[in-house]
């Protein structure tokens, strides 16, 4: 199928009243901030939400418009495109949407106008091309491991699709790599189709940052938003329970995201933070032009070396951003008013309705 071309969705934008303009999700993710961002700066919100989940939507009074669904997925079924088209819409991409809808549905066949770059969610989906973009950015990552019979220290070994850590577990040596593999299959946590996707990498000895960035494609700059830091099980758990029970326990740490903490890092690590946001947002100009636009998200762990270690991005809004629903200490600093980043990516779209360059934001 072919992909969707921007003059495809120019022309849609084209018959858009701007006046009249909607912002409209998937009600799931990082949706409530979304809402509210898009209210507080003026717009009429709609969400597209399945049977039975609509109670966080109506209660935090959030949404002007329902669009109530079997399953989440159904997002992309023509009557709910067209819906969202007659709403005259715009849609925020975040975790929720890409999985539900699906990466190849939004390039092909979803052809309702969204904030941000289509054509760079493969490119966090997919490591081989997550990880060309970050090295071309010349960004610290973990060092790969090519093959199971050359783990020679502690390494995290990974499986495909974003599921959450899900399977995710860490060895020291090509023996245990071996035996794991065992217990995440007899678990039905992994299948052997995962097993020939097996990514290997250092493990980072540090804390975990995800730093949330806003690219603005209107000034052609990165802004730093906010921090978080994941919660994650059994990992976090365990951290509860006095090393010599942990023996006792003979459990394997699990890394399933269950929350967020807001966090910020130390003062003198923000230099390397803002490289780190420079650096892939030129790099991805090149590699998947315009590049970054829009919510972006850098997984980092910092070692005790104070080395920012990068080993996931997010192409769009990420999870962590309900951690500044109203506002984190950079966002205040960047804008000098409590901003969370739905209501930094709603007041994009304003701007660009005044300066009459939607276009240039819009895929
Ligand atoms: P991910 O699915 O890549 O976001 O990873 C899930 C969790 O695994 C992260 O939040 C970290 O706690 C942990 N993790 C991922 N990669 C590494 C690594 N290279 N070294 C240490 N921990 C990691």
């Amino acid at each position: 199928m072919s992909k969707i071309n921007r003059q495809e969705i120019t022309d849609i934008l084209d018959g858009y009243n701007k006046e009249d303009i909607t912002i409209a999700t998937l009600g799931s993710h990082s949706s409530l901030h979304m809402f509210h961002g898009a209210k507080a700066e003026g717009f009429k919100t709609a969400v597209v939400c399945e049977k039975g989940r609509e109670t966080p939507y109506k209660r935090f009074g959030v949404c002007d418009e329902f669009i109530i669904v079997d399953k989440f997925s159904d997002i992309v079924n023509d009557e709910v495109q067209e819906q969202l088209k007659d709403l005259n819409s715009i849609v925020f991409p975040h975790g929720s949407f890409v999985a539900y809808a699906g990466l190849d549905n939004i390039e092909t066949i979803f052809n309702v106008p969204m904030f941000g770059n289509r054509d760079i969610l493969r490119w966090e989906a997919e490591r081989d091309l997550e990880r060309k973009m970050m090295l071309d950015a010349g960004i610290r990552i973990p060092k790969k491991i090519t093959d199971p019979s050359k783990i020679d220290g502690t390494v995290m070994v990974k499986f495909p699709g974003a599921r959450g850590g899900r399977g995710y577990f860490v060895a020291t040596s090509t023996e245990e790599y071996h035996q794991k593999i065992e217990t995440m299959m007899e678990r039905k946590w992994i299948e052997e189709e995962d097993i020939k996707g097996v990514h290997i990498e250092e493990y980072v000895l540090g804390c975990n940052y995800c730093i949330h960035y806003f690219f603005s494609g209107l000034n052609d700059e990165s802004e730093l938003m906010g921090m978080d830091s994941r919660y994650e099980s059994t990992i976090d758990g365990l951290t509860r329970v006095p090393a010599k029970d942990q023996l006792d326990l003979s459990v394997d740490p699990s890394y399933v995201i269950t929350g967020n903490h807001p966090t910020v890092m130390r003062e003198s690590l923000l230099t390397q933070v803002f490289d780190i946001g420079d650096q892939i947002t030129d790099a991805a100009k090149g590699l998947v032009p315009p590049g970054f636009n829009g919510p972006f998200c850098m997984q980092t762990l910092v070692n005790d070396d104070l080395e920012v270690v990068v080993f996931e991005m997010s192409a769009r809004s990420d999870g962590g951003t309900n951690t500044f629903m109203n506002g984190s200490p950079y966002s205040y600093l960047y804008h000098g008013e409590p901003l969370s980043m739905g209501r930094r990516m709603a007041r994009e779209i304003k701007n660009g309705i005044k300066e009459d360059r939607l276009d240039d934001i819009i895929t």
